[in-house]
């Protein structure tokens, strides 16, 4: 079935720009693997796994199967007071998956909700402990925690935020570690900016450590263009936390299902955060859904009191939902039986050396890479992210979707991908910057 493109005004469409996306559609029609299958026929090479979610390239069957075979057995179990089988199965494969005590899981539909359920869940285990000073939340600049009330406020991009009024008062933000001047063409995690954690330290002085619940990172910030911890950062994040009773989270949304060659960013780095972030890979993006880790000591904090009581008043309609359960078993068999993360490992210095050889192309200012992950920086032209915007474009017409955020073209390739395709998806970023300069 082919969509009909005859009307296109009654959608009102997320984080794009409408009338000019309805000037020039680009509509999808169908997907397979590596690629994209365009409404006027055209294949086009996935660069981007969809949004950082399609880890194990997309439809596959056996995520299809599974989802088709629960919806007729059981198509929604009322979440709260009730269970069902596959909700409990996921969450102890998840628990047995993440590393450290993460042992403790909490479902919900999508990114952005994953995050504001640990925010709250941060503030009630401070609560339950008889610390109710502790209600500010630290985010980062340039960080992105999704757009609901409390990501939107501990991110740390400004578009994002200035729509909305003045959002959460308890927040602050830590300076960012992005650095050319020090950094520029890294290759992996940079040597330079450990110290940019003492910013922490900062914070601390000016508000108290006693008012503060929780500080939220992501481990390598995705959405403002693959930035990478430098050696050492996020140690020290977690060793100032602990010194200070602070909760450390990990948004692992992007990070989490192997994109950087482990589990988990918590894996790779080997820092185990309090909370845990993660969706978008957890179901191979075949269904909605999220998943909030937490540590014994968090979870535990929250089962006292009588029993009959509920521990946290929070929760969706939708937690756990079978459909999501059935494709994130099947994703999870997926990632075991294909050995994706470990594949994702092993590829990553072919796809280091292919995305370096950016490092000259025309107008390029930054290469920098991770796992399957990498960002290209243009330098500014003609205002913000237009430079970038001609790379996608050009990207597209040749065949290829890459992901423009400012000024950076990021890709972050379905962990299935071959090294032919990795050539194909550099040389045509080379193509498109040669062609737009
Ligand atoms: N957190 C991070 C780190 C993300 O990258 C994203 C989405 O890209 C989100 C949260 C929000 O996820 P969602 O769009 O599923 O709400």
């Amino acid at each position: 079935m082919t969509t009909s493109t005859n009307d296109l005004s009654a959608y009102w469409m997320p984080f794009t720009a409408n009338r000019q996306f309805k000037a020039a559609p680009r509509l999808v029609a169908g997907a397979k693997d590596m690629t994209y299958r365009m409404a006027d026929g055209r294949e086009i090479l996935d660069g981007t796994s969809g949004l950082w979610c399609v880890n194990a390239g997309h439809c596959r069957e056996e995520i299809t199967r599974a989802i088709a075979a629960q919806a007729a057995r059981l198509d929604y179990a009322t979440a709260f007071q009730m269970g069902h089988g596959a909700v409990f199965d996921l969450a102890s494969r998840l628990a047995a998956l993440a590393p450290g005590d993460l042992d403790h899981v909490f479902f919900v539909n999508s990114g952005s909700e994953a995050v504001d359920t640990a925010l709250k869940i941060a503030l009630a285990y401070h609560q339950a402990r008889g610390d109710s000073r502790r209600v500010r939340l630290i985010g980062r600049e340039r960080g992105y925690h999704g757009v609901n009330f409390g990501g939107m406020a501990v991110g740390g991009i400004g578009n994002n935020r200035k729509q909305f009024g003045p959002g959460l008062g308890t927040v602050d933000h830590l300076i960012h570690t992005h650095d050319l001047g020090h950094n520029a063409f890294s290759r992996g995690q940079p040597a330079w900016g450990a110290h940019l954690a003492d910013d922490l330290l900062r914070l601390i002085a000016l508000h108290d450590a006693s008012t503060i619940a929780a500080v939220i990172v992501e481990p390598m910030a995705g959405s403002t263009g693959v930035l990478v911890p430098p050696m050492g950062y996020l140690e020290r994040l977690r060793e100032i936390c602990d010194a200070h009773g602070i909760l450390l989270i990990f948004d692992e949304v992007i990070t989490g299902y192997g994109r950087l060659g482990a589990p988990f960013a918590a894996d790779r780095f080997a820092v185990v955060p309090d909370l845990m972030t993660t969706a978008k890979g957890l179901t191979n993006a075949a269904v909605p859904m999220g998943a909030v880790f937490a540590r014994a000591h968090v979870h535990d904090a929250l089962m006292t009191g009588p029993e009959n009581v509920i521990e946290l008043f929070h929760g969706y309609t939708y937690s756990g939902h079978p459909l999501a359960c059935a494709a994130a078993l099947a994703t999870l068999d997926i990632y075991a039986r294909d050995n994706l993360f470990a594949r994702a490992r092993e590829l990553e210095p072919y796809f280091e050396d292919a995305v370096h050889r950016l490092d000259d192309a025309p107008g390029v200012i930054d290469v920098r890479n991770i796992g399957l992950a990498a960002g290209i920086e243009f330098k500014t032209e003609g205002g913000v992210g237009a430079r970038a915007y001609k790379v996608f474009l050009k990207c597209l017409e040749l065949g290829v979707l890459t992901r423009q955020a400012g000024d950076v073209i990021a890709i972050s390739p379905p962990l299935i991908v071959s090294r032919e395709e990795i050539d194909r998806l550099v040389d045509t970023i080379a193509e498109a910057a040669a062609a737009t300069a």
